[in-house]
């Protein structure tokens, strides 16, 4: 079965609790753009696919930025006169502002407020806050914990380490007949965050473990990588390898219940961008296409101009455009099973489209083939096949049209077009020229 029949197979209310599991396993782990965090993420995605575990060196140079040392916790807090912790990394490991470096005094309440980061308009949120690339410390507390604050000094303890070590990484290579490749990428250098950060693992590693199941074309590539620095290291250690992408998506914020939406590729009108487009337009739910821009997840270093690969971002709310964003109540009641599930669906509908873009030829095109005596018309026991799309199918097989192509000049869904075009192949009205543009042909017609 090819990927176009996934749906005989995933059942999304199923999966959409498997990954929702994933989820909420990944989300006490505190990660960042280096460490264990990372580590023990990794090792929780191995127990899904078998991904291969890259470690790159504190110091080297990647294009034009250069791999930050490695940065642990083992625990922080802010403790009053009294002695009582009133802010506890053990409670939530966004209370420490990520690459803080190790710092142990007692300072005064004014010194202390110039480290610490509040969201006033969300009292009782606590925000995230990271200091990657500038030597810094701080704690990220609730606006009502600031308010509370009345002692004189207090202590502060940060029990961090940033030292030479590594850049880690995961790349799961899975291939298909041919070695043109489709790369899926997701960050992973977020703490306790479920939608900005644990839906796209989720999402990216369930996609990767149900390919698994099917013949593909397309070889995939996916990558879990820590936001900027990772897709920068990655170019910089594959630049001889990237000719071979043809196809690309970041997923990242694909738990929450609002509607999806898609961030077209720097080139725009590419492959990806129409099959996305398609398979949104069809989906009977609301959603929104944006234009590139240089500003978001990792496809601002994919598509930066000296690679300009093909890669959209695929999204339900967009970074920045939900309140909850960056904030302690990007939590589990935040992202839901069926929302994950209708994600995962909609990225391989248009993973299917990609993979099937075989383009046929009539072999009846002077008039229209009379369908009733192959038991296509209506009226006949047709099995489900749509009548228009059957025509439209005939029509536009004139060894041109991309089935994709046939699709949206029918304004129909791509699987009914593609169910057509089974029935119309079957009874031999049709004959498969090739299953892609770019070479593979079936039988030299
Ligand atoms: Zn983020």
């Amino acid at each position: 079965m090819t990927l176009d029949g996934f749906s005989a197979v995933v059942d999304p209310a199923t999966t959409g609790n498997e990954m929702y599991r994933f989820v909420r396993e990944l989300y006490p782990l505190c990660r960042s753009i280096t460490g264990n965090g990372v580590r023990k993420t990794l090792d929780e995605i191995k127990t899904h696919i078998p991904i291969t575990v890259h470690e790159i060196p504190s110091g080297i140079q990647v294009l034009d930025w250069t791999v930050p040392k490695e940065w642990n916790i083992e625990g922080a807090y802010i403790k009053n006169l009294n002695g009582d912790k009133i802010v506890d990394f053990v409670n939530s490991n966004l209370h420490v502002v990520g690459y803080s470096v190790p710092v142990k005094q007692t300072i005064s309440l004014e010194e202390l407020k110039g480290h610490l980061f509040v969201d006033p308009e969300h009292p009782d949120w606590v925000p995230f806050r990271a200091s990657y690339y500038k030597a810094n410390w701080g704690f990220c507390l609730s606006h009502n914990q600031l308010m509370s604050l009345t002692d004189d000094e207090y202590e502060v303890c940060i029990d961090s380490s940033l030292q030479a070590g590594f850049l880690t990484y995961g790349e799961y290579y899975l291939p298909g007949e041919c070695s043109d490749e489709v790369l899926i990428s997701a960050h992973i250098c977020h703490p306790s965050l479920a939608n900005d950060n644990l839906s796209g693992i989720a999402v990216v590693t369930f996609i990767a473990k149900l390919l698994r199941n099917f013949p593909l074309h397309y070889s995939y590539r996916f990558l879990f990588i820590p936001s900027t620095i990772g897709s920068i290291s990655w170019l910089a250690l594959n630049e001889q390898h990237l000719s071979k992408i043809k196809h690309g998506l970041v997923i990242a914020c694909v738990g929450d219940p609002g509607k999806f939406t898609y961030k077209k590729t720097r080139q725009a009108e590419t492959e990806i961008d129409h099959a996305i487009s398609h398979t949104l337009r069809h989906s009977g739910r609301q959603y929104d296409i944006e234009d590139f821009s240089p500003y978001g997840y990792d496809e601002r270093q994919f598509c930066s101009p000296g690679f300009d690969l093909p890669v959209g971002c695929f999204m339900r709310t967009p970074y920045g455009k939900y309140p909850e964003y960056h904030t302690s109540a990007d939590n589990l009641d935040f992202v839901r099973p069926e929302c994950l599930a209708e994600s995962l669906v909609q990225c391989l509908l248009a993973l299917a489209v990609l993979e099937d873009k075989e383009i046929d030829v009539n072999q009846k095109p002077k008039g229209e083939p009379q369908l009733g005596k192959r038991g296509l018309y209506r009226g006949y026991p047709n099995g489900g096949v749509d009548d228009l799309a059957l025509l439209w199918v005939l029509n536009l097989s004139d060894g041109r049209h991309s089935l994709l192509e046939i699709a949206e000049r029918a304004a129909l869904p791509f699987p009914v077009i593609k169910k057509s075009t089974d029935a119309l192949l079957s009874c031999g009205l049709l004959r498969k020229t090739s299953n892609h543009r770019t070479g593979h042909t079936v039988d030299g017609v």
